[in-house]
């Protein structure tokens, strides 16, 4: 489908519409409508509801066991979609002024993204919490993949903000911070020159696509904890990858329901959402030996080919595995934030566990286990 704007206005929208990200006004108004006041003081396992995930768009108007209009109860940007700020953003533009200090400094560091130093918890503050749609966007836009794939910038924005509220705000470790945390290393791969010169621009919406949506919808809890209590998504995912493949799932149904690819042919666009399901499924970490022994026979035999689609899409793989965790390997500041985050996380979950009866998971129990010993147990 062809844009109904041209480049220079699409891409003029497209910076307003970024500034609108930007504003405070916008945070305040989706606190407003979100659930994070009937979330407070409960644990996800206890409001964790995915019975509703399909990948068709649902209907936005279908009523929620709890009463409230919204297709998805967790699924604060469910609301957005009907807001009349997705529905027709080019009425708030003029409303729109940006805040130059903070955007000013967002765009500054934007500057050295590629760097291994970028601290994406300054740059979530600059940006309002906007993290992941902001440098997602401004990776689209280097890039130039708006052109070269033809998006349509409303739907571009519709989709960023749709994957950065299906991120879960109130889990310690994985939240939208961590998404755009994971999205600027594999910029930083992707980058490297021996790479950066093979790769195709399917290749890189492909591997920025993925690590912006690889923990999607993230409960806050392990495969092992869902399996445990019987979640039916351990069921419908008969116990194996019971995560990745719901984070592959939902990233899918947002990518329909922004309508982000639907001028692309269906054979193409079924290409898409397949290779970007390998790339998600492969940051399981319970398949990690499968990914590094086909990687390392590579290496052995020295015959990994970058002209090879299927070598590179390997490469990706292993791109997007390490970028997930990579936060050691991040300069101490960062690096120890990051432990402290994860940590929290795994103790919420033990605390639950505790509280329901059930055997705490190893690493989980905040009695017996420390940040140090949870770093070295890698269990995530
Ligand atoms: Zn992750």
């Amino acid at each position: 489908m062809k844009s109904f704007l041209n480049r220079t206005d699409q891409w003029a929208l497209f910076l307003n519409i970024m500034c609108l990200l930007l504003l405070p006004g916008d945070v305040r108004v989706r606190s407003q409508v979100g659930f994070e006041s009937e979330r407070r003081g409960s644990h996800p396992y206890l409001y964790v509801d995915f019975r509703g995930l399909v990948l068709a768009a649902p209907s936005t108007e279908s009523v929620s066991p709890w009463g409230c209009r919204c297709c998805r109860p967790l699924s604060f940007q469910r609301r957005l979609a009907v807001s009349p700020s997705l529905l027709c953003p080019s009425s708030r533009l003029t409303l729109c002024f940006l805040d130059d200090d903070y955007a000013g400094q967002a765009k500054c560091m934007l500057r050295k993204v590629g760097s291994w130093d970028f601290d994406i918890f300054l740059f979530d503050r600059l940006t309002n919490g906007n993290s992941l749609a902001t440098l997602t966007a401004h990776l689209f836009n280097q890039y130039g993949l708006i052109e070269l794939f033809q998006l349509d910038v409303i739907k571009l924005y519709r989709f960023l903000v749709l994957i950065q509220e299906d991120y879960h705000s109130h889990n310690p470790y994985h939240n939208a911070v961590h998404a755009a945390d994971v999205t600027q290393a594999m910029y930083c791969y992707l980058q490297e020159p021996q790479l950066s010169s093979s790769l195709t621009s399917c290749d890189i919406l492909l591997g920025i696509l993925a690590a912006a949506t690889h923990d999607l919808d993230h409960p806050g809890v392990n495969q092992s904890f869902l399996i445990k209590t019987n979640h039916h998504l351990a069921s419908l995912y008969q116990n194996t990858s019971v995560l990745e493949n719901h984070h592959w799932r939902s990233a899918v149904g947002l990518l329909r329901q922004a309508g982000l690819l639907e001028h692309l042919p269906v054979e193409d666009r079924q290409n898409l959402e397949m290779r970007l399901g390998s790339l998600i499924l492969a940051t399981d970490i319970s398949r990690q030996n499968e990914y590094l022994s086909q990687f390392r026979s590579h290496l052995d035999q020295d015959d990994l080919n970058l002209q090879n689609s299927a070598h590179r899409h390997l490469v990706l793989q292993m791109a997007l595995k390490c970028a997930d965790i990579c936060n050691p390997c991040r300069p101490w500041e960062l690096s120890k934030q990051w432990s402290g985050k994860v940590t929290e996380e795994f103790f919420n979950q033990g605390d639950i566990e505790k509280k329901h009866g059930l055997e705490v998971s190893p690493l989980c129990d905040r009695q017996l286990d420390t940040v140090p010993n949870i770093q070295t147990g890698k269990m995530y």
